[in-house]
């Protein structure tokens, strides 16, 4: 008796781009270990797939996090999820950017830190930073067809499924490599606080403020003047909210005030004084509670590590019509949001000096050790060039 025939599964077309000189990628093999220097001799570019050259990567606190053992990673990994970069090559049917016009070969572009299906329930619900099929940049383990999976490298491998925003020639790319990261998701805690408010952001590519602003009468206490809480508190003094950033370090609040915010120590913050609380650090999500005022909203987002629980006075906030919500990442709205504000309306702050260091790729373990270092800038940039 014959065997059926079974016809294998068609193999996904895959365009070959060689790499003469082979890419290089910093490869973070452990807790304790330095970076090892991988060469990639070539990338095989899925149908709506992208491959970028990088302009810079900053470190974001959760690459430090990564190095230090405080955040489960699986290694091999390329670390890096900040990153604006250039197109230099693209899969056989082309990609897309966020609003929906086709990529071309030359464009520069910043990314999500996320890869989503586009189709399990949790993307269908609009969640697609917890997609059920979730790849993240930077987080990732290399694995055969997808080395440059991080921006710590010369190119990034931007798989189908990755949110890609067009950004202009003009901008620094100190300003745009946190966007993948720090901006949009600064952009998403400010945009869910104002839902949580009632109200809806402006345009956030607009270069004039709108006639009503969002945030218009509210009392925003940001907490932590890092870079996504420093964002987040240009955002909603954007939008016309009252900010107050606090933090314990002088030296951010000192940068902070550069951007023209009140920016205090933690203990001057009033408790029950806010309308909408912002919590950006992690380490206040105690003192986020206690300075929201009655019918108030509170919106964590720092909390991105292991930490003590935090003990909750439920009474309070049921009697006080408290509303508490989580953000972490952001959707491809929010990152074209976010690349829009930093073209428009956040031009005029000074964000590039976040970056106080920029390092070449080689010296990727100096800028990580500056920038865990106590005295450390926001952000820390690599430059493959
Ligand atoms: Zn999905
Ligand atoms: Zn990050």
């Amino acid at each position: 008796m014959r065997a059926a025939l079974v016809r294998p599964a068609e193999p996904v077309p895959r365009h070959d781009v060689p790499l003469r000189p082979a890419a290089i990628a910093m490869a973070w093999l452990g807790v304790g270990l330095p970076l090892e220097e991988l060469a990639v001799p070539g990338v095989a570019l899925g149908p709506h797939d992208a491959l970028v050259a990088v302009e810079m990567s900053t470190i974001c606190g959760s690459d430090v996090h990564t190095v230090q053992g405080r955040r489960h990673a699986p290694a091999p990994l390329v670390l890096g999820h900040e990153s604006v970069g250039r197109i230099i090559a693209l899969g056989d049917e082309g990609a897309r950017g966020v609003d929906g016009a086709e990529l071309q070969v030359g464009d520069r572009v910043v990314w999500s830190v996320t890869v989503s299906c586009g189709r399990c329930d949790r993307c269908a619900a609009g969640l697609t930073q917890k997609c059920r099929a979730l790849a993240k940049y930077g987080h990732a383990r290399i694995e055969p067809r997808w080395e440059l999976t991080g921006g710590f490298a010369g190119h990034v491998h931007l798989r189908a499924g990755t949110a890609i925003v067009r950004v202009p020639e003009a901008l620094p790319a100190a300003a745009l490599a946190p966007v993948g990261c720090a901006t949009a998701t600064a952009w998403a805690a400010v945009s869910r606080g104002a839902v949580l408010r009632g109200r809806v952001l402006s345009d956030p590519a607009a270069t004039a403020p709108a006639p009503v602003r969002a945030l218009a009468g509210e009392r925003v206490v940001v907490m932590g003047a890092g870079l996504v809480g420093l964002t987040a508190a240009v955002i909603a003094a954007e939008e016309g909210g009252a900010v107050i950033v606090s933090d314990p370090d002088p030296s951010r609040r000192a940068f902070a005030a550069r951007f023209g915010l009140t920016a205090v120590a933690p203990e001057d913050v009033a408790e029950e004084g806010a309308d909408l609380v912002l919590e950006a650090s992690g380490h206040a999500v105690r003192a986020a509670l206690d300075a929201v005022d009655v019918g108030g909203a509170v919106v964590l987002v720092g909390s991105v590590f292991p930490a003590d629980p935090v003990p909750m006075d439920a009474e309070r906030i049921v009697r006080g019509l408290v509303t508490v919500s989580g953000v972490h990442n952001y959707t491809a709205a929010e990152l074209k949001a976010a690349a829009g504000f930093m073209a428009g309306r956040g031009r005029t702050y000074p964000f590039a000096d976040a970056v106080g260091a920029v390092l070449p790729l080689a010296a990727a373990d100096e800028a990580l050790r500056r920038a865990a270092g106590a005295e450390s800038p926001l952000r820390v940039g690599l430059t493959p060039r």
